[in-house]
């Protein structure tokens, strides 16, 4: 038998790089090895689903920040939040 496809979800977060997508927060930046902490601030998300890009945007996002270069540091959490972001979005703009 074939092999089904995979499912289409709400799980497809292609935009962020592998290496940042951790459950655990780190502690020091991996671009500039400044202090890294839990910031909550606005942010836009920009994603791509079923090969179309969204933007989505939050008022009170919450996630690891570096306080030196500001390089956010994408974790479980921070998809989470995204990821809900992103189902009320669409259910708000269908
Ligand atoms: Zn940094």
């Amino acid at each position: 038998m074939e092999k089904q496809q995979e499912p289409v979800g709400s799980e497809t977060i292609a935009s962020f790089p592998k290496e940042v997508q951790k459950s655990r927060i780190p502690t020091s930046c991996p671009m500039c090895k400044g202090t890294v902490t839990l910031a909550t601030f606005p942010y836009t998300a920009k994603l791509t689903r079923g090969g179309k890009p969204v933007e989505v945007h939050m008022e009170k996002f919450t996630s690891p920040k570096c306080t030196k270069c500001g390089e956010i540091l994408f974790t479980r959490d921070s998809d989470d939040q995204i990821t809900a972001a992103m189902r009320e979005h669409l259910t708000s703009s269908s």
